[in-house]
C-alpha cells in the first residue's frame, strides 16, 4: 500500500481484508498536521459548522469530521453541507482553492503537503514563458496563486481525464514527481516536463 494513511483507509473500507505497509513511518505532512483535539478546536472557533477532512487524515480525525472528502469530489461535498460556514481540514490549500468554487463561506486547518507547497507562481510563468505550447496542469494541493497560472486543476483522475480529453503537445504536471511519472506513462503521445518534486514518505515505500 502506500503512505500510511491510505493503508488506514483501505482497512476501514475493507475491514475483512489484510492490508500491508512496509514502512510505519512512511506518514504524509497533511495527516500529521492534525489530531482529532485540532478538529475540536476549529469545531469551538466556529459553532455550528460542519467539518470536511480530505482523505489525508488520519481514522482519527475522520472520526471527529462530518464527512471525508477526495480532491476530486471537495467542492461538491463542502457545497453540499447543511453549515453556511463550513470547515476544511487539514489542507489550507486544497480548502482556498475549494473556496475560490464554492458557495459557501469556507474556513480552514492551517496544513500543507510539503511537495506541492513548494512550487510557485513564479516558476509556472517561467516554465510558460520559456514553452508558450506549454499546458500547465496543477493539483489543487498547489497554493491558490499556482492554480491561477494552470490551464488545468484537478485531482489525479480529473488530471488524466483532461489529457485524454485535451491532448496537448507538451504539458507540464505540477504534482508529486512519482504521481506525475504514473500520469506520464498512461499518455506516451503527449510531450511531459516534470518538475521532479518527490515526497519523502512516499520515498520510504520501494516495493
Ligand atoms: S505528496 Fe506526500 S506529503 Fe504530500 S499529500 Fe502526498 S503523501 Fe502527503
Amino acid at each position: 500500500c502506500g503512505v500510511h494513511f491510505m493503508a488506514e483507509t483501505s482497512k476501514i473500507l475493507s475491514p475483512e481484508k489484510t492490508v500491508l505497509i512496509p514502512d510505519l513511518q512512511a506518514g504524509c505532512s497533511l495527516a500529521e498536521s492534525i489530531t482529532a483535539e485540532g478538529v475540536a478546536e476549529m469545531r469551538a472557533k466556529y459553532p455550528g459548522a460542519q467539518v470536511v477532512s480530505y482523505v489525508n487524515t488520519t481514522a482519527e480525525v475522520k472520526a471527529a469530521s462530518d464527512i471525508c472528502c477526495t480532491s476530486s469530489n471537495a467542492v461538491q461535498i463542502v457545497d453540499a453541507m447543511d453549515s453556511d460556514i463550513v470547515i476544511m481540514t487539514p489542507d489550507q490549500f486544497l480548502a482556498q482553492n475549494v473556496a475560490a468554487l464554492s458557495k459557501k463561506k469556507v474556513v480552514w486547518w492551517a496544513g500543507s503537503c510539503i511537495v506541492h507547497e513548494l512550487y510557485t507562481a513564479k516558476d509556472m510563468r517561467a516554465y510558460r514563458e520559456n514553452d508558450p505550447e506549454l499546458k500547465i496542469i496543477a493539483h489543487p494541493e498547489c497554493t491558490p496563486s499556482v492554480v491561477a497560472e494552470a490551464d488545468f486543476t484537478g485531482s489525479t483522475s480529473g488530471i488524466i481525464s483532461w489529457l485524454h480529453e485535451h491532448k496537448p503537445a507538451k504539458a507540464l504536471l505540477v504534482t508529486e514527481c512519482s504521481m506525475a511519472s504514473n500520469i506520464a506513462d498512461e499518455l506516451p503521445e503527449v510531450e511531459f516536463a516534470k518538475p521532479c518534486n518527490l515526497c519523502p514518505y512516499m520515498k520510504k515505500i520501494t516495493l
